[in-house]
């Protein structure tokens, strides 16, 4: 008798955290790896950040907040959507919770009844098909390859439409792809939405600021689908925060106040000294976010000029992210030492175990033949990276 339930059986664990995992546990038993698996700036949190923080442990900010998050950092999140995106959203339109992930997972918990179904373009974020299973719904995955840079197109998705369809999953700047869509292209997946208004779209924007295109572009900008856009976005990649914990999104009305429904049954607000932290992130000086931002830019050209001296590999530039997604699928069917790789996990685990290099499988994105690999690491630790690759990829035959 299986004493867990079937939504859990049904849950895949997240490949992203799994694949970190075992590289954190080889290298405490003194292997030496590298890890360009989990997706996390390596910078420290910026130092008026970190003294924020300090400071409210100090100070008066130990007891529960409200649910939906403090009132000051409510507005300081409306005050960003306007200065940054030009987008109207009032504080009770907004709930703060413990990271986008968890933002996500209110959203679709308050959307999704068990059948709806969501339309989720691969490569997608691990977490959205688990997601969606936890809801209940029913993943609707549209392919795209390396050839459309992995972007969706107006017909595709309009050919995936149903009575049935309840939401749209849009990341961009993506994970993990690093694609991003421009204006005209959202203007396009707009104009198909607007016609199908039982259609929410669940835009998540957590690499707002890991773009190298020259500016974000938010779907929710196009008014005649505005009311059905939730806006997904947190603190965790831009501020290089992902520990404090701290995601938000901004909606319908009726929505947030469903969200707060839940999170006041499920977590109650998040954690007051991390929202503190996160008040100062989005008040203060933004500068941090440019430098971050400029070093990804020069570490993506440092890996891009590496795999461009590699045979048989496909790979796009990423607009945005911290991320590259090449296509390694010409050395499946090749061995190393009697070790066959025939798929992208077979290719992970080589390079983790013969090589030390963490990745995670591009099958856990789906789409088979790439392997993703996070460049958020030091270009010295890059730089190594990239040639213990290249080696193992001479070495298979
Ligand atoms: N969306 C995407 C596309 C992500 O890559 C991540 C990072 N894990 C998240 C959401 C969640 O971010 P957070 O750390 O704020 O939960
Ligand atoms: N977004 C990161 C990643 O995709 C963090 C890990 C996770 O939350 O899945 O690697």
């Amino acid at each position: 008798m299986d004493l867990l339930s079937a939504r859990i059986n049904s849950l895949a664990p997240s490949a992203t955290i799994a694949m970190n995992q075992k590289g954190r546990e080889m290298k405490e038993k003194g292997v030496d790896v590298i890890n360009l698996s989990v997706g996390e700036p390596d910078f420290k949190t910026p130092e008026h950040i970190r003294e924020a923080a300090k400071s409210a442990i100090d100070g008066d900010w130990h007891h529960y907040s409200p649910i939906a998050g403090y009132a000051d950092l409510l507005k300081a999140i409306s005050d960003k959507f306007k200065r940054e995106n030009n987008l109207e959203y009032k504080p009770s339109q907004i709930i703060v919770s413990v990271g986008a992930k968890h933002s996500l997972a209110n959203a679709m918990m308050c959307l999704i009844d068990p059948g709806d179904e969501v339309i989720v373009p691969a490569p997608y974020w691990v977490s959205y098909v688990e997601q969606v299973k936890i809801a209940e719904g029913k993943n609707v995955i549209l392919d795209t390859g390396v050839e459309d840079d992995f972007k969706i197109t107006p017909r595709q998705l309009e050919a995936a439409i149903t009575q049935k369809t309840k939401a749209l999953l849009l990341c961009s700047p993506s994970n993990p792809t690093g694609s991003v869509y421009t204006r005209e292209e959202l203007e396009g997946l707009a104009g198909v939405l607007t016609r199908h208004p039982q259609v929410y779209i669940l835009a998540d924007e957590i690499y707002e600021h890991i773009n190298f295109t020259g500016g974000h572009e938010s779907i929710a900008q196009f008014e005649a689908i505005r009311d059905r856009v939730v806006v997904i976005n947190g603190v965790s990649k831009a501020y290089a925060m992902t520990g404090w914990r701290i995601g938000y999104m901004a909606g319908p009305e009726w929505l947030a106040k469903a969200c707060n429904k839940l999170q006041g049954q499920m977590t109650s607000g998040a954690c007051s000294i991390a929202q503190r932290a996160a008040l100062a992130a989005l008040t203060g000086d933004q500068q941090c976010v440019a430098g971050m931002r400029e070093a990804f830019l020069r570490r993506r050209d440092l890996i891009l000029g590496h795999l461009e001296q590699i045979d048989g590999v496909r790979c796009s530039t990423p607009g945005g992210a911290f991320y590259v997604f090449p296509d390694f699928s010409s050395y499946f069917g090749k061995s190393f030492n009697g070790r066959k790789i025939e798929n992208s996990m077979d290719l992970c685990l080589y390079l983790l175990e013969e090589r030390h290099i963490a990745t995670v499988p591009g099958s856990a994105f789906g789409a088979e033949g790439c392997i993703r690999i996070s460049y958020a690491n030091s270009d010295e630790n890059l730089e190594k990276a990239m040639q213990r690759l290249k080696d193992a990829l001479a070495a298979l035959s």
